[in-house]
């Protein structure tokens, strides 16, 4: 959502003659801002060169080469986690994730799909964890070719490069959440390499509050020729894939289907972008991803956790998946020339404040409840975080919107308590939620009562 700035004489017209927003108080951090400018294009523009650089890196290519292949690739990308992880005090654990996959359509032979992970370990909720991830693998028409030059400098270098970029800069902080950044594999082939980090994840128990899934973003240059380096859009999904039959029953008489926290969470990513990121707009988009079209949020969202797709708002098919090629005229290919790097860094520092923002701020509130039919007040309730994890907790913050309101218009913090009411404020008109509000007023996102909106424990 944008904020625009009417003169007083038109906002008071406006005002009277529509149901207004109130502006929502927030502090302003000063680090965000710090993060957001420490991003560097620079270094990006030279890393998706590094990558596109191995010639291909699709998921079935050349493992033993150091200079061609995917598995030189990742090689690559695990050494500049290490180095990145050596400037903070070894502050990253840094790792290969890997499973055999085989008898698939895209994997028919046994294939080791191989993705790096760093975790940037939270001080007093280490097991609380906000994932950035970009793909490693890339390819060209035929989706089984593994030896022709496949380049995948935006599609999806830029997104490794981001998030590389993303651990340089963040590493210099501490944060009280864990930061996961996920250099993930097999994605044209299946999503394999979500898949794989997904499924491990829930066997070990993470409490995972948030993926931001970075595929493409850096092209501005739609393929209808519209240049737009000014707006981002960040998919969300409605509905949870893990919701009972029970909790749809619910959710039909108490609302909810806007409200899944990837929606919560993409709405939160858009505040971001509004405060932090100069002269950048992003559009939510209620919906899983593209028409017929996957990304590696997708995994993880199919375990019930919380995540988006954040990419380039005019995407060029004719540099998506395809051989390099001239053809009547137009350049075919996923090169370095359709990359934008001052975009991606901009794309960057939006996940990076984001990630920051997340990690700085408690836990988001847990088993939250509303009540008020038939009364002209509105209660919420919601367990005490556990203080040893966010022990510089405030107290929470409730939000209030129009049901047909896209953003959250209305707040107030409460304080340290479980349970408040809302005097006059009618259950009926608005859809509410509670945020976690820390000493230094870093938020959570905001989580919508019951099942469908919650971030879990
Ligand atoms: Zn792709």
């Amino acid at each position: 959502m944008k904020k625009i700035t009417l003169p007083l004489a038109v906002a008071t017209l406006f005002c009277s003659a529509t149901a207004s927003s109130a502006e929502l108080a927030y502090i302003d951090q000063a680090r965000l801002h710090d993060i957001a400018d420490a991003i560097s294009a620079q270094r990006i523009e030279q890393d998706i060169r590094t990558l596109v650089g191995f010639g291909t890196r699709h998921t079935l290519s050349d493992t033993t080469s150091d200079t061609r292949g995917i598995g030189a690739a990742r090689r690559w990308i695990k050494q500049e986690f290490d180095k990145i992880s050596a400037a903070c005090g070894n502050c990253l654990e840094v790792y290969y994730q890997s499973a055999t996959i085989s008898g698939e359509k895209r994997i028919p032979d046994a294939t080791e799909v191989v993705s790096v992970i760093a975790i940037q370990r939270g001080i007093t909720d280490p097991e609380r964890y906000l994932i950035m991830s970009g793909d490693i693998d890339s390819r060209v028409s035929d989706v089984m070719n593994a030896t022709s030059d496949s380049p995948g400098a935006n599609d999806n270098a830029s997104g490794v490069a981001g998030t590389i970029e993303a651990a340089r800069v963040l590493s210099q902080y501490r944060f009280n959440g864990s930061i996961v950044y996920a250099a993930l594999s097999g994605e044209e082939q299946g999503l394999f390499g979500g898949k794989i980090m997904a499924e491990q994840a829930q066997k070990d128990g993470w409490r995972i509050k948030a993926v931001l899934n970075n595929d493409m973003i850096g092209n501005i240059e739609g393929i209808n020729g519209v240049i737009n380096n000014t707006t981002a859009r960040i998919f969300a999904e409605g509905t949870r894939q893990t919701e009972t039959e029970a909790e749809a029953r619910s959710r039909r008489f108490t609302g909810g289907e806007v409200d899944s926290p990837s929606r919560n969470l993409a709405r939160y990513i858009d505040l971001i972008a509004d405060r932090y990121i100069e002269n950048l707009d992003t559009m939510v988009i209620y919906r899983l991803d593209r028409f017929g079209r996957g990304g590696h949020h997708r995994p993880f969202n199919d375990l019930g956790y919380p995540g988006v797709r954040i990419m380039e708002t005019n995407e060029n098919y004719n540099r998506q998946h395809q051989d390099l090629r001239t053809e009547d005229g137009i350049k075919y290919g996923d090169t370095i020339d359709g990359v934008n790097f001052d975009y991606a860094a901009k794309l960057t520092a939006l996940n990076a404040t984001s990630l920051a923002s997340m990690a700085w701020a408690p836990n988001p509130p847990v088993n939250v409840s509303i009540k008020g039919a038939v009364q002209p007040s509105t209660t919420l309730s919601w367990n005490a975080l556990n203080a040893e994890q966010n022990p510089h907790l405030a107290g929470y913050k409730i939000y209030w919107r129009y049901t047909d309101a896209p953003q959250w218009q209305f707040s107030r913090f409460v304080g340290n308590v479980t349970s408040f009411t809302l005097d006059n404020v009618v259950i009926d008109n608005y859809f509410f939620g509670v945020a976690s509000v820390s000493k230094d007023g870093y938020e959570s996102p905001v989580v919508f009562p019951g099942a469908a909106g919650a971030f879990g424990e």
